[in-house]
């Protein structure tokens, strides 16, 4: 889809833009809208962000046919520009301003029989985690219902099973029940509960799951080094049922478990030549876990986090790309890079499942210093920012 189609044309004289029905006055200082009835109209938020996203707009398109070479050459340009290039397609979708909080809950934690290399939950490596039974729906809720009034618009579940399949339906129709209790507290919900069948997907569906998450983690060519216990199509067809059923997908990956870069650009290539482009895309760290046959792994430099956040915001422009698992290890001014370079989402709690995350109380204070809000639930991805302006306006 070519997005540059109308969004902005050229106005007579340098200084006047039209968007739709709207003429842009651009100036250093202000742009701005002059309505039907002559008055003048300032935008919701930053001139100057609405206007590096007008300038970029005709050239950013949502694609899913880069080649493997088109990828390498976006993820390997000097740091420098791909930031700055990522900041402005950002630009076009999103509210730089904006970065949403999700809180991720570990539903069942334990006693995993995958055998993912880097976790701590599975059955097969002996890291002090104990397998627990799966929560009662009123705990879950409950938790569910302290991440909203902590600001979190999004709330995930996870399971550490191989699957639904694998527990059996008493277990999944409680799950189900969660789904439903949590969408009824006006959150966006997601689930992550391994492989699924298309059956699960529908159920998940109508019970009202906003989002699956079912992470790639790796390359295709350094998959089998990091989990024995599936296949990287094992995980294509789950994602393939999700879509299916018609919810959002939550895809992304880790740093940090021994991959070269060509496998972080052959994930990406992965991901961005996906017919629908995930609207979601997880970006984690390792967080070595004691235990786990990548306990010892030499920790991700920042620079290269960076560079594939920007990489995944260019290649994905419109879908959300979060900052997961390892976030505790940034500086704040670190964070605030990724955000410069496209991220626009944290889990916030003092967990992600098992892993240390950042405390809730930094975050806010973090979000104070760098003026930075919280993300409203169900924005829609795919609608550019340049769109949702114009509705504003025409309210
Ligand atoms: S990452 Fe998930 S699937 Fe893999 S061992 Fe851990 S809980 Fe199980």
């Amino acid at each position: 889809m070519r997005l540059s189609r109308a969004l902005l044309q050229a106005g007579k004289g340098a200084h006047r833009w039209r968007l739709h029905r709207h003429w842009f006055n651009i100036d250093a200082a202000s742009v701005g809208a002059t309505s039907r009835d002559g008055a003048r109209v300032p935008l919701p938020s930053s001139n100057w962000d609405k206007l590096a996203a007008s300038a970029i707009a005709p050239y950013v398109q949502i694609r899913s046919d880069w080649s493997r070479k088109e990828v390498e050459g976006v993820y390997w340009q000097p740091l420098n520009s791909l930031v700055f290039q990522a900041a402005l397609v950002h630009r076009v979708f999103f509210d730089p301003g904006q970065v949403q909080k999700c809180t991720l809950l570990s539903i069942k934690t334990g006693g995993c029989p995958e055998t993912c290399k880097y976790c701590s939950q599975s059955s097969s490596y002996r890291t002090g985690v104990k397998a627990e039974p799966l929560m009662q729906l009123e705990d879950v809720l409950r938790e569910a219902r302290l991440a909203k009034e902590r600001g979190s618009t999004r709330f995930c579940m996870g399971a550490a099973w191989r699957g639904p399949s694998q527990v059996g339906p008493r277990q999944f129709q409680r799950v189900l029940e969660m789904v439903r209790g949590v969408r009824a507290l006006g959150l966006e919900v997601c689930a992550t509960l391994g492989l699924l069948n298309a059956e699960q997907a529908k159920a998940l569906k109508e019970a009202g799951l906003t989002a699956y998450n079912h992470n790639l983690d790796t390359s295709r060519e350094y998959y089998d080094s990091v989990i024995s216990s599936r296949r990287f199509e094992d995980r294509l067809d789950t994602l393939t049922q999700v879509r299916a059923a018609g919810i959002q997908v939550c895809c992304g990956g880790i740093l940090g478990l021994g991959e070269s870069h060509e496998d972080r650009v052959s994930l990406l290539h992965t991901l961005a030549t996906m017919e629908r482009h995930p609207e979601s895309v997880p970006i984690n760290m390792l967080v070595p876990n004691k235990g786990t046959p990548l306990e010892g792994s030499q920790p991700v430099q920042f620079w290269e986090l960076c560079r594939m956040v920007a990489a995944t915001r260019i290649l994905m422009p419109a879908s959300m790309v979060r900052l997961s698992a390892g976030r505790i290890s940034l500086s704040e001014a670190e964070q605030m890079m990724c955000f410069m370079a496209g991220a626009n989402s944290i889990f916030t709690g003092d967990k992600l499942l098992t892993t240390p995350n950042n405390e809730l109380s930094q975050d806010d204070a973090m979000f104070r210093r760098l003026g930075l809000s919280g993300q409203s639930p169900f924005m829609d991805p795919r609608k550019s920012r340049l769109e949702q302006s114009e509705a504003s306006l025409m309210q």
